[in-house]
């Protein structure tokens, strides 16, 4: 039969188009959102990419609680997107919960501190080991407002990457390696600016690369995931952070990492469980427990640096910075998501759930036969198509399937299972239990078998 990725694709389409029926079937009410919602919103979608789940149309939600999401059908699956990263310590909760109803007849934004800032400052100041932090609105700001400081404290104006990274829609960083050449990404729209005066990229665990790129003296930062999460998972080879560190200091260069999907490595993040010392640390997503919100935190010396920097410019605007930033309602969900929520027995229950979810993943793939691997950092699994997991972002970008996973998603989705539309990514927060992964394992059990050739 005619196979790919391990999967006889004859079957596959069959399956996937009794799939697409049967949700069609299923979901009569959110067909009927999905039609009205089309009238006024552009794509019918309050954000065009709700669109790339590879349902026939939009699924629409009733409620989400802990690690569960109802549809407005009745509906109740498990979720293991997550709001891709954003709900990772669950749906509403609970201690969220009480400070965002105890905050909502006090006022939601002022422009001025609460009590709650210098709380959230000495939270994240003790939990990730930078001294001055600052906030923004979402991940994406977060980096760009980061990368915007450094480029002031230092005065040199290039950014690093690595190929295929994603941080967010911060302009910069869409410059991709094609055949070992930087390129504009050509997907990008309205973007008039050419990247490639300022952003540099080269391919993740490539450390001969890495020197060479900056051996000019002209970039300010390397702003990066400590494991690639975006394009399926890149893991860094064994020492590559540490000699990478030594290497960008040598340089001049400063470190910022960005944490937002590698906090499901343990309460400090990636760079915590693995002693890294960054010069910046950014956070966004998860950090309010799923309220629009994020972080970025900077050394002494670096935050004196851009102090001095903004002492020094004429008065006006900084450009760095939104209206609603650190306004009070985010300042008292990051205070209670940071001090109950993302705690050492929360991440206790993840890495034990997520193990088994591992677990379970490989022992099927290696019982189809699949040439698939799995990944995993903390409460993050990953499978991708390939039998050993990718060295860097072009080699886990020639194996991604778009066309495979909406029909794996769709098939998942159809059993009661959710997981992130975007690759094979599956969380696992504090509510997720046993019997969840077990729903998850079975449900893509009873969709590989009838997508893969019997044998
Ligand atoms: N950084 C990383 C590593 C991310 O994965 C993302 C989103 N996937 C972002 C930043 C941007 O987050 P947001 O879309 O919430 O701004």
């Amino acid at each position: 039969p005619n196979t790919r990725q391990g999967i006889d694709w004859g079957r596959a389409q069959a399956f996937a188009q009794a799939e697409r029926e049967a949700f069609t079937r299923n979901n009569p009410r959110s067909a009927a959102l999905a039609e009205r919602a089309q009238q006024h919103l552009l794509f019918g979608v309050p954000l065009h990419w709700m669109r790339d789940w590879g349902t026939p149309f939009a699924l629409h939600v009733d409620h989400a609680s802990g690690a569960q999401v109802t549809d407005v059908d009745g509906h109740t699956r498990v979720d293991f997107c997550l709001g891709d990263t954003g709900a990772m310590f669950g749906h509403s909760p609970e201690p969220v919960a009480r400070a965002l109803a105890a905050q909502a007849s006090r006022g939601y934004t002022t422009m001025l501190a609460s009590e709650d800032a210098a709380v959230v400052g000495e939270q994240l100041a003790s939990r990730f080991g930078l001294p001055f932090w600052q906030f923004a609105m979402s991940a994406t700001d977060a980096n760009r407002y980061i990368v915007r400081w450094i480029r002031a404290a230092t005065g040199r104006s290039k950014l690093l990457v690595f190929n295929g990274c994603y941080h967010g829609t911060i302009e910069d960083v869409f410059v991709d390696l094609v055949d070992g050449r930087p390129v504009q990404r050509d997907s990008l729209l309205g973007q008039v600016h050419n990247l490639l005066e300022h952003t540099v990229v080269v391919e993740f665990n490539d450390l001969p690369a890495l020197e060479a790129a900056l051996a000019d003296g002209d970039v300010a930062c390397v702003l990066a995931e400590p494991v690639m999460t975006n394009i399926g998972m890149v893991l860094p080879a064994a020492g590559f952070w540490e000699q990478a560190q030594e290497v960008i200091r040598r340089h001049g260069a400063l470190l910022v990492l960005d944490e937002t999907h590698t906090i499901s490595t343990g309460p400090g993040g990636y760079t915590r469980a693995h002693g890294l010392s960054p010069d910046a640390l950014v956070l966004g997503k998860p950090v309010g427990g799923g309220v629009p919100c994020a972080v970025y935190g900077m050394s002494a010396d670096l935050a004196e640096r851009a102090m001095q920097a903004k002492h020094s410019a004429p008065p006006g605007h900084s450009g760095i910075g939104t209206t609603l930033t650190g306004n009070m309602l985010a300042m008292a969900a990051m205070r209670a998501a940071l001090t109950e929520v993302m705690t050492s027995e929360a991440y206790d229950h993840m890495l034990a759930q997520a193990g088994q979810l591992a677990r379970g993943l490989k022992e099927m793939i290696s019982r189809y036969r699949l040439p698939w691997c799995v990944t995993q950092v903390g409460a993050r699994v990953e499978f991708q198509f390939i039998p050993t997991p990718p060295v860097n972002g072009s080699e886990a970008d020639r194996i991604l399937d778009g066309e495979l996973e909406h029909i794996l998603h769709l098939g998942l989705l159809n059993r009661g299972v959710m997981i992130t539309p975007f690759h094979n990514m599956m969380l696992i927060s504090p509510c997720t239990q046993a019997a969840d992964v077990e729903s998850l394992l079975g449900a893509l059990d009873q969709v590989l078998r009838q997508i893969t050739t019997p044998s």
